[in-house]
């Protein structure tokens, strides 16, 4: 397989044979049908997550300052969108509303709306999820990742947590659904059908492969949530560890996803070498994305695909 997919005959494969298949309203049939395909593809940049400090690589972000540059130099290599987040000043990951406000006020002032501006409630072990959604509250961002698994971690919690999104909903704040395996996608849904998730088509971030050292995920990763039995959510972002992050990229875009790419999950270019920088993962993804035949998309065309649900 080639570092970027572009063009890779095993993921062409792959894609028409598991994932892209014809409708089928006259049988009884186990595949459901695809999502449509989205006329662009958005690249979001999650340039620092809540791990990596200056000495796993001196371009991470970690002040507000750095982070509205990170932004400003993605924005210019592609990027319609930013997950975002903040650090303490020992760079710990933070779940701040003033930290989060000032990175926010700051990033606006460098790229105006050209970034779709999504703040993380991600716990990394630290948080319970009263404060994860308090921050969200406080702050009223324009986006907001959850992490399905941390938010409702069992049905004790649900009520709480359908609360809290009735709440985003009537704030018109955002939320993309992290899942970590299909059956979080099979979870999302369940949620979905009994009228806890105030949204039609909720967007979601599937993730390849897990928070594991080492891990370095690969495009067939994609087949079990994209398989037999599983919702195809029509606003499905991609993302994934390691130097395949371009591949899986691709691979995602030709079965009609999103894509996110940044230190948060990877360092390293396609071709194995270590990113100068955040902009340059995205430079790369951009151009794979381009050499396999499809559009970037820019933050309006994000916001109009995912605002239109309100
Ligand atoms: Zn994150």
């Amino acid at each position: 397989m080639s570092d970027t997919g572009a063009g890779d005959g095993t993921v062409q494969h792959l894609f028409q044979n598991t994932i892209v298949r014809p409708k089928c309203f006259t049988h009884t049939c186990a595949m459901p049908p695809p999502a449509p395909a989205p006329s662009t593809v958005a690249i979001a940049v999650a340039p620092n997550g809540g791990r990596r400090l200056k000495k796993d690589h001196p371009a991470v972000p970690l002040t507000a300052m750095e982070m509205a540059r990170t932004a400003a130099a993605c924005l210019e290599a592609g990027a319609a969108m930013l997950h975002m987040h903040v650090r303490d000043s020992n760079g710990r990951h933070l779940l701040d509303a003033e930290a989060y406000a000032e990175a926010l006020a700051v990033v606006r002032a460098a790229t105006g709306r050209k970034l779709f501006l999504q703040i993380t409630t991600e716990s990394l072990g630290t948080y319970r999820p009263r404060e994860q959604m308090a921050v969200v509250r406080s702050v009223r961002p324009e986006g907001v990742s959850l992490a399905l698994r941390e938010l409702v971690p069992s049905a004790a919690a649900e009520s709480a947590f359908a609360k809290f999104l009735g709440w985003l909903k009537s704030a018109q704040i955002m939320p993309q659904f992290i899942l970590y395996n299909p059956a979080e996608l099979d979870r999302l849904d369940e949620l979905c059908r009994r009228g806890l998730v105030p949204w039609e088509e909720p967007p979601v971030l599937i993730v390849l492969g897990r928070y594991t050292l080492g891990q370095t995920s690969a495009p067939e990763d994609l087949a079990p949530f994209f398989s037999a039995g599983h919702r195809r959510f029509a606003h499905t972002m991609v993302c994934a560890f390691g130097r395949n992050e371009a591949a899986c990229a691709v691979a995602g875009a030709q079965a009609g996803a999103d894509v996110r790419v940044g230190f948060e999950n990877n360092l390293h270019l396609p071709d194995g070498r270590i990113a100068a920088d955040n902009a340059a993962l995205v430079r790369a993804t951009a151009r794979a994305l381009i050499a396999d035949g499809h559009k970037l998309a820019s933050a309006e065309q994000l916001r109009a695909r995912w605002e239109l649900q309100r």
